[in-house]
């Protein structure tokens, strides 16, 4: 078939599925505003969780660090890409999760391509929760290990799997927070099972890190969990961090083998010096400035209580995703664009995002979201209902 006639018969499909893609193009963001041709909207999608992204101390770290090392890295790490700000940049992000080392990759959904390809080899099998990232899904799919699905969180199913396995090497993947549900992963529990079937885990703590733990060091601050139960730590920089870019941290052999075989790691640009500089900055803010947790957290409990009282449905989550499920896809693009009338962004997820006819408005909470901010969603989500 000629190219064009088959990506017009793709589009087209997709269009009669309503699932087709748009761009929200906006002139100006400030967390938790949006300005869209001219008018300004209540942001309530963004991953910004801590209001970080237009942070002063943020923008001003930047910008010095332009000054002293310009714009682009130049080369890729293992050539000549590699500074003194992102050498120092990964010790504090060990440090600041307790690993003994990190190794910085350009993004999250890189980070995981990364291990998974430097880790697994054809006779090996990976675990992975149904509800994972896309990133993760990919990362399985494109790795030669054989792969088994398990039900999100069953951790039963999963341990029959595990029992029926003979692989040389096995490798759990779970998101930490599971990004378009806001549920937790059953983390002790799927350490106890790593550890008696004698396989690995790795967390992709996109969503926890900055959020959860009393120093927002992420889901395995929450949970208590060490380096020793949780080997494989995948984070990323920016959702709650605020900036740009992702890490993997774990044991000084973890991340020199990354070094050595994570393809996504090895073939590409360094990431730009001045956003390990802001990395930095980024990390001392989450440490230092606990009321932005705390303020969130407050949120969240504000929203639900008062969602419960009006009869909006919620899901059971605890974290800044409050997703309201729809159903269809076509269900999720009304009530989302009833909000944008009301001057409010909430992005409808839909297939393949997340399963057939489990479409949803996924909201998220910002420490920049005020209390207004948050009735003003109420009262058009109630209305819509
Ligand atoms: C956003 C996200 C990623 C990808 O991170 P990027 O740095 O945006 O590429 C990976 N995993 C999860 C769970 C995510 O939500």
């Amino acid at each position: 078939m000629n190219l064009q006639n088959y990506l017009q018969h793709l589009l087209e499909q997709r269009q009669q599925d309503n699932l087709y893609r748009t761009r929200l193009t906006h002139e100006n963001t400030h967390t938790p505003m949006l300005t869209i041709a001219g008018k300004t909207y209540l942001n309530f999608c963004s991953n910004d969780y801590l209001g970080l992204a237009n942070h002063p101390r943020l923008v001003d770290s930047l910008q010095q660090n332009v000054n002293k090392y310009g714009v682009g890295s130049g080369a890729s790490h293992l050539v000549t890409g590699h500074s003194d700000i992102h050498h120092e940049a990964e010790q504090i992000l060990a440090e600041f999760v307790g690993r003994e080392r990190a190794l910085l990759f350009s993004t999250g959904y890189m980070a995981n391509l990364g291990i998974v390809s430097a880790l697994l080899k054809r006779k090996d099998i990976i675990f992975s929760d149904k509800l994972n990232h896309a990133s993760l899904i990919d990362a399985a799919t494109l790795s030669p290990a054989q792969i088994q699905r398990y039900r999100h969180n069953e951790l039963e199913h999963l341990q029959h799997l595990l029992a029926k396995s003979s692989a040389p090497h096995k490798l759990i993947m779970t998101d930490g927070v599971f990004s378009m549900d806001g549920d937790l992963a059953s983390l002790p529990e799927l350490v106890k099972l790593a550890k008696m079937h004698d396989a690995w885990i790795m967390v992709d703590d996109a969503h926890g890190l900055g959020v959860l733990g009393k120093n927002g060091r992420g889901m395995l601050e929450h949970y208590q969990l060490s380096q020793d139960d949780v080997p494989i730590l995948m984070g990323t920089l920016g959702k709650a961090l605020g900036v740009f870019g992702a890490f993997v941290a774990g044991s000084e052999l973890l991340i020199d083998a990354l070094i050595q075989f994570a393809r996504t790691y090895i073939y590409t640009t360094a990431l730009p010096p001045a956003i390990a500089g802001a990395v930095i900055t980024s990390v001392d803010i989450v440490q230092k400035e606990s009321w932005r947790r705390e303020k969130l957290q407050e949120s969240i409990h504000y929203f639900r209580h008062i969602a419960q009282q009006r009869d909006i449905p919620l899901m059971d989550s605890f974290t800044p995703i409050q997703p309201i499920m729809l159903g269809t896809a076509d269900k999720a693009m009304q009530a989302s664009q009833q909000l944008k009338e009301k001057g409010i962004i909430v992005t409808a997820i839909r297939p393949p995002t997340v399963p057939q006819n489990t479409a949803r408005l996924r909201i998220t909470l910002s420490a920049s979201h005020e209390k207004s901010h948050i009735d003003k969603l109420l009262d058009s989500l109630a209305n819509i209902w």
